[in-house]
């Protein structure tokens, strides 16, 4: 089958840079072949190529293909209902990348969007410290469970697995050096302490996945903006920063869309737009990017009512990931332990992807830091005036912060399934389906003449010709009709039609569901409301 490609030539296909060679590593102790395969489906079926790959790519920059194209504008299609359409009190704008420089100086990127980086001496990689002691705590705690499952095993029914991890002494050992090791790092992070950073990768002889040795440099800040010049004169032009994110833009535009939209407190300003970060191990295909998208709504309440919103919209937010249907233990919160200095309360939503939980979306509580440190910057006054008790605040701000690649990659991950089948005449078949939430697939329906000849093509397109004014559709005459189904599945298509020598004298096709496969034969003027029911993005919104 042609998903199963050469793994180097994958590899190469991709680009990943030399530092990405500890991601292969790192993949490979876990779910790498799935990865490998996932990535490999995406390019072959038009969903993701390598950016500029001709030029042989560039590093942790991708394009979307025509079937990816779809599923993004479907992901923040159902983002933006969900809370622009939804909610009467949140509206929508369009800012620009490029801001005036002062705006990264008030909101602090330009002193504090740093990274910590180290290399190691031996393999010349390039690591970013703190990934390197969060992903040694994850091993601690992959072995605490590890631990758990094999007693699970050993002691079968009467397992009690809270004593267990209570009492058990390996685990408690495992326990201690995680609360330990995070401690530390809480307080490295927090004194901006960089050689206590490198003193705990030390302590912890945490090694370089690629040589295996410890022979590390010194740990050193890295800022992640990319920087660029406005003006086509040297001397005149000036630098300016592409943004890294889009939360900027909605905050500069606070009094604007306040006065302009007559908005009360509660209310909110979401937004969907690139944003650019030069990071320092880009990998994980697009998990990690350097040219990427977000969808962020920045909610302004009553200063003292932040952490009731933030706990609204902690629910709201996992709704939205959990009517989609991946799976709810596939989530998990993670609490921040190292809150930034501007901030009261921090969760990520967690998924778990084939290399492990990952974040997809953070939700922050950011009190007024970012409005207060504008009113200072820009000499402006940027105030609500509360007429019914006659106060004027700056408001507090809870944000919900979700990259599109990020959830593009968590649906993709989630769909691809490999399939064994048992064909009519006994012989074995299998198949690649991408299970995608019917309401976010690229293509809703593909309509297909059973033969080529005796008037069904014509049939055929009679109906696309009616369809596909409420569905993106695809028209598909070539080969047998098996592979043709099989095409589908591949790109992830929920719904075939097939039109044959019957539905000409009885107006009646077949309506072939991907995932079950199951076929139903139903009445031509029926197919707009079985399928409309069933790919409908407003059901999916009435889920939440
Ligand atoms: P990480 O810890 O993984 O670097 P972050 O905490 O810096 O992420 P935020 O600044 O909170 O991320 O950004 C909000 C969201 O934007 C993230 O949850 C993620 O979905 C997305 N995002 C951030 N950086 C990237 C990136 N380099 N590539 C793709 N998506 C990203």
């Amino acid at each position: 089958m042609n998903y199963q490609c050469n793994y180097e030539k994958l590899l190469k296909s991709f680009n990943f840079d030399p530092v990405t060679h500890n991601f292969i590593f790192f993949i490979m102790a876990q779910n790498e072949d799935l990865f490998k395969k996932i990535i490999s489906h995406a390019k072959e079926y038009g969903y993701i190529f390598p950016s500029s790959e001709i030029y042989d790519g560039l590093s942790a920059v991708y394009d979307y293909g025509q079937y990816g194209a779809e599923l993004k504008n479907n992901i923040k299609q159902y983002w933006w209902s969900a809370l622009v359409q939804l909610h009467e009190n949140i509206v929508g704008i369009d800012s620009a990348i490029f801001m005036h420089p002062t705006v990264w100086k008030a909101s602090g990127h330009v002193d504090a969007f740093n990274d910590p980086l180290i290399d190691n001496k031996d393999s010349k990689k390039r690591y970013r410290a703190d990934i390197l002691i969060e992903e040694h705590l994850d091993k601690l705690q992959d072995k605490i469970d590890k631990e758990a499952e094999k007693a699970a095993k050993r002691f079968g029914e009467k397992f009690d697995k809270e004593l267990y991890l209570s009492t058990n002494p390996k685990i408690q050992e495992y326990k201690a050096t995680i609360e330990e090791v995070k401690t530390k790092f809480v307080q490295a992070l927090e004194a901006n302490n960089l050689e206590a950073i490198r003193q705990i990768i030390l302590d912890n002889e945490i090694a370089c996945p690629v040589s295996g040795t410890r022979n590390w440099t010194e740990v050193r800040q890295f800022n992640l903006m990319f920087e660029t010049k406005l003006g086509s004169v040297t001397d005149e032009a000036s630098a300016i920063y592409l943004r890294p994110e889009t939360a900027q833009g909605i905050f500069v535009n606070y009094l604007n869309v306040q006065k302009t939209g007559r908005m009360k407190i509660p209310f909110g300003i979401a937004q969907i737009g690139k944003a650019f970060r030069n990071e320092i191990v880009a990998r994980q295909f697009i998990f990690r990017m350097r040219e990427f998208e977000q969808m962020e709504m920045q909610f302004f309440v009553k200063p003292g009512e932040e952490l009731e919103w933030f706990e609204y919209w902690k629910d709201k937010r996992m709704k939205w990931h959990m009517a989609l249907g991946l799976g709810d233990q596939k989530y998990r919160f993670y609490k921040h332990d190292k809150l930034a200095h501007y901030a009261n309360a921090a969760f990520d939503i967690q998924y778990e992807f084939p290399f492990g939980f990952k974040e997809v979306e953070g939700i922050h509580s950011r009190t007024d830091y970012d409005l207060s440190q504008h009113q200072k910057f820009s000499g402006k006054k940027i105030q609500y005036f509360d007429a019914e008790q006659n106060i004027s605040y700056v408001p507090y701000v809870v944000e919900t912060s979700i990259g599109v690649d990020r959830t593009f990659l968590m649906i993709l991950s989630s769909a691809y399934t490999e399939e064994k089948l048992i064909k009519e005449d006994g012989s074995a078949d299998e198949r690649v389906v991408l299970k995608i939430p019917p309401a976010l697939a690229p293509v809703k329906v593909a309509v297909l003449p059973l033969v080529k000849k005796d008037g069904l093509p014509e049939k055929a397109r009679e109906i696309l010709d009616d369809l596909k004014f409420d569905f993106n559709c695809q028209y598909d005459e070539k080969d047998s009709i098996g592979r043709r189904y099989r095409r589908q599945d591949a790109i992830g298509t929920p719904y075939c039609v097939t039109i044959d020598h019957e539905t000409l004298e009885q107006n009646s096709v077949t309506i072939r569901e991907r995932d079950s496969m199951e076929q139903i034969r139903v009445d031509i003027s029926k197919l707009n409301s079985i399928i409309g029911e069933k790919v409908s993005m407003k059901n999916l919104l009435r889920k939440l």
